[in-house]
């Protein structure tokens, strides 16, 4: 199967070469500068199709069905594992079990199959990061303030360099674990430095010597914004 890949070029002044990047589903974005000619654009492209479809496929496959019916069948991911959803009458609690995520509610109505599981997922997530702050705050010589867990679109993280309080996108529990870790890291490492320069990424690299690959999860499987 083919994916038609959705081609946007942005053109920069001055940029002396011409990049590629690639967002799920299908979105391919160019930026070049702004006396490239169209030949050379279309050069470009057809240098980089079978990297373009390649890629694409890759999202094919791990793309997060972003909207949910919260009826049986269903599939909800967490920590990067696709699980299919069950539904049963009962007292509230969400088991897995193989590839499957039982939720057991007092009545089967879809409102309640979704905060049931946005309880689970915030009980994860909470869980999860527990010891990757213990960790890193000791690590690093740092402590956090509060630490909360919301529902973000446009950040995985945030950290308020004054108070030292953390923020942490729920929606990592959906991607595979070293995304969280990563997220704990970066923040935690901003009561140290507080851009993104050489010196921080020195820092992360320090206790995270492939955080490349969790930036690379962030990245290509941005955060659902259905
Ligand atoms: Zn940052």
């Amino acid at each position: 199967m083919s994916i038609e890949p959705r081609i946007d070029v942005v053109r920069k002044a001055g940029q002396k070469h011409t990049y590629i990047r690639l967002y799920p589903p299908n979105r391919v974005r160019i930026s070049t500068d702004t006396t490239t000619s169209d030949a050379d654009l279309n050069n470009f492209v057809q240098a980089h199709r079978r990297y373009i479809a390649t890629k694409l496929q890759e999202f094919q496959q791990y793309t997060y069905e972003p909207v949910h019916t919260y009826a049986a069948g269903d599939v909800f991911y967490l920590w990067g594992q696709p699980y299919t959803l069950a539904v049963r009458c009962g007292a509230n609690k969400v088991t897995l079990r193989g590839d499957q995520i039982l939720v057991q509610v007092p009545s089967i109505q879809p409102v309640k199959v979704e905060r049931a599981l946005h309880t689970f997922c915030i009980e994860a997530i909470k869980e999860a990061a527990g010891p990757h702050l213990v960790r890193y705050e000791k690590a690093l010589g740092v402590r956090a303030g509060e630490v909360r867990f919301r529902r973000m679109t446009s950040r995985w993280g945030s950290c308020n360099t004054v108070t030292g309080a953390l923020t942490l996108n729920t929606e990592l529990v959906k991607r595979l674990p070293v995304a969280l870790e990563y997220v704990v890291l970066h923040e935690l490492a901003h009561l140290v430095v507080r851009g993104h320069n050489s010196d921080f990424y020195q820092l992360i690299k320090k206790y995270m010597p492939h955080y490349k690959d969790a930036e690379h999860v962030l990245k290509y499987f941005p955060i659902d914004r259905a």
